[in-house]
């Protein structure tokens, strides 16, 4: 059989977290807590199937859930995005990207990543027949080269795809960097697929700069979130895109076909749980506080530490410590230390290999202090 996606084997977070529970590693792989999260919002969910909100929902997803998506990215954003046409509820942001991708990009179409990106971009543009362009973000800071951006645009570029915070770097989109990309589009109808499920976790009082900020980006975006990352749930797999009408259209003809409706409940419970005023809001003072207290431990050790502005990710340069590859390291790491991380170079086409691998610090507080007990050791 003549494989559709040749180049792609298992995901690097399924092959991590497998290794780390083989060897009882710390896994500070994969991205995703290892706590609970508000028992209310499992209340919830359980009250709405006691209810009987266990058939279909509406293909667009539950009404009050869109609602409630609508609300919250009025108030933080400042665009009003109409629930009955530009909001869908989505299995994740995992189906919200392939879907985006699947209703626009025809046969033969670009679409341009940032390198490094998350691991689902390239093959959901190979999927629909499209061509990779892949466009590196800056060595070292991982800020995006719009010169490059620019000079990757050809006639046949359908979209582009970005992720600000940004998973793996932890770097985020400043105001100029969004006004940067807008007027550079500004002659094109290139399409922006905007990853920004870490949108609620952005620190050091900075802000994130949605896409729905900017007239020039929001009329050409498909703005992509999941509430897996901003509620603790990311196995409930429940996501959203908001986008102008028209392309809401085209997203929904195979939206319907792919998975047709998102589990009823599920949304139901996130609907009223989000009634509550903004459980969101204290994301970023949460992850911040975490993110400090494993910097803090990190800096005994003697990994070199990379900022983190936004994302529940820190990463570190590897360089003092070994001179395997990333790969290796991370497979020796979680063996030897105990400890599971990300090797950057998994989030690249080609492999590149620059001495920095990521944690992921969505973990207990004793969780981080036991990996940080281990990471001394190097
Ligand atoms: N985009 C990025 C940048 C991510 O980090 C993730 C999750 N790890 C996703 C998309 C997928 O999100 P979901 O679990 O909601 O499908
Ligand atoms: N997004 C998470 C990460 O980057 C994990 C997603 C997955 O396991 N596919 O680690």
């Amino acid at each position: 059989l003549a494989s559709k996606l040749p180049e792609v084997g298992t995901t690097i977070f399924t092959v991590m977290s497998s290794l780390a529970a083989q060897h009882g590693a710390v896994n500070l792989g994969q991205g995703f807590p290892d706590f609970e999260c508000a028992s209310h919002l499992v209340d919830a969910v359980c009250d709405a199937m006691k209810a009987g909100h266990n058939q279909y929902p509406p293909m667009t997803g539950v009404p009050a859930l869109r609602q409630a998506v609508s609300d919250k990215i009025a108030t933080h954003y400042g665009r009003r995005y109409d629930p009955a046409d530009e909001i869908t509820i989505t299995a994740g942001a995992t189906q919200a990207i392939i879907t985006a991708v699947l209703a626009v990009v025809h046969p033969g179409d670009e679409v341009i990543v940032l390198e490094p990106c998350y691991d689902s971009y390239v093959p959901s543009i190979e999927l629909a027949g499209g061509t990779v362009v892949r466009v590196p973000l800056t060595p070292g800071s991982f800020r995006p080269d719009f010169d490059r951006i620019a000079a990757a645009l050809s006639p046949r570029t359908r979209a582009i795809i970005i992720n600000s915070p940004h998973n793996p770097s932890a770097t985020i989109w400043s105001r100029q960097d969004m006004l940067r990309l807008q007027d550079i589009l500004a002659p094109t109808d290139v399409l922006v697929i905007s990853d920004e499920v870490y949108e609620h976790m952005v620190f050091d009082g900075r802000d994130h700069e949605s896409a729905a900020r900017f007239d020039g980006l929001a009329n050409r975006s498909f703005i992509v979130s999941s509430f897996g990352k901003t509620f603790h749930v990311t196995g409930w797999k429940v996501g959203y895109v908001a986008a102008p009408a028209a392309l809401t259209a085209e997203f929904r003809k195979v939206h319907q076909f792919n998975v047709f409706t998102v589990n009823t409940p599920m949304q139901h419970g996130l609907a009223s749980y989000m009634a509550n005023p903004g459980p969101w809001q204290q994301l970023a003072g949460f992850y911040q506080r975490k993110r400090d207290l494993f910097r803090e431990g990190l800096a005994r050790t003697r990994l070199r530490m990379l900022p983190s502005d936004g994302t529940y990710f820190q990463c570190v340069d590897i360089s003092a410590v070994s001179d395997l590859p990333e790969a290796d390291f991370c497979q020796w790491l979680t063996r030897e230390i105990g400890v599971a991380a990300i090797p950057l170079s998994a989030f690249y086409g080609d492999g590149f290999d620059q001495r920095v691998v990521r944690f992921c610090f969505a973990k207990q507080d004793q969780t981080l202090q036991e990996a940080l007990t281990r990471l001394a050791r190097l």
